[in-house]
């Protein structure tokens, strides 16, 4: 889940300062992290011309439960599902219901569990049978985004090398990047400083230390930046009604580099 951007640090965060997180903690996260990504790979299967969001989510829900966490985001200031479910022109926090999902759609799912009170975020952007090679595209950039910010999640590396590695491949591939949300830190609470922007200047920012750990989740248009809110409270569209997606992944900055903490099956070096 995206937090708004807020002009100085996270709204919800007294202190202002980056929390590293232990070894132990680590593996705590990594638990979560590999539950939430369990649930996607669920959701991944599920994907199909003729399934309603709302099926999405019970599978997500299903999967987090059996494996012996809870869901992050329901009741999180008074969401109520497992998953955000965004489709096409909705960029985030859309909420899961009765909406079919129709061929050459896109759907952005974004999904977190909590282990042990320690928090995994986590979103990838599926097609819904066949797509249009432009919503084919936005896709793949937006996840080689993530991945370039990934690479920056290292020590000696600032805040917004991270940022502007994602924002340099999104606007490279003539898309845009929102302003209006931002990544964020993350471990006992799913937002905590620093607010993790999808701009900015590289080799400036705090310093990257071993232990923090960034949700980084770029949201980028196939159109303009801008984004607006819906009468339901949650989700955002783009402006345009142009295509976005979304990706996301929770990391690790380790002596070694960046440790994606979202993915499932066992760490590889
Ligand atoms: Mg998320
Ligand atoms: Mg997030």
């Amino acid at each position: 889940m995206s937090m708004p951007r807020s002009p100085t640090s996270c709204v919800r965060s007294a202190s202002g300062v980056i929390i590293a997180k232990s070894p132990a903690e680590l593996d705590i996260m990594r638990e979560a992290g590999r539950i939430t990504a369990l649930a996607l790979d669920a959701v991944a299967s599920a994907v199909r011309p003729g399934v309603t969001t709302a099926e999405l989510d019970a599978v997500a829900e299903d999967t987090i439960v059996r494996a012996g966490a809870r869901p992050a985001f329901k009741g999180y200031h008074g969401f109520p599902a497992t998953l955000c479910t965004s489709v096409n022109d909705q960029v985030v926090h859309g909420i899961p219901g009765k909406r079919v999902l129709r061929e050459g759609e896109i759907v952005s799912v974004d999904c977190g569990a909590i282990v042990d009170g320690y928090y995994g975020d986590s979103a990838r952007t599926f097609a819904v049978g066949t797509v249009s090679p432009e919503a084919q595209r936005l896709m793949d950039v937006t996840r080689r985004s993530l991945e370039a910010g990934i690479s920056r999640c290292r020590p000696g590396m600032r805040l917004y090398d991270v940022s502007a590695a994602v924002q340099e491949v999104a606007e490279a591939a003539g898309f845009s990047v929102v302003r209006e949300y931002v990544g964020h830190g993350i471990g006992r609470a799913m937002h905590e400083d620093p607010q993790v922007p999808n701009y900015g200047k590289a080799g400036t920012g705090p310093a990257l230390k071993v232990g923090m750990v960034l949700a980084i989740e770029p949201m980028v248009n196939a159109g303009t930046a801008d984004v607006r809110s819906l009468d339901d409270g949650w989700t955002v569209v783009t402006l345009d009604g142009a295509m976005s997606a979304h990706f996301e992944h929770t990391v690790a900055i380790t002596e070694d580099g960046p440790r994606v903490l979202t993915v499932a099956g066992s760490d590889t070096p």
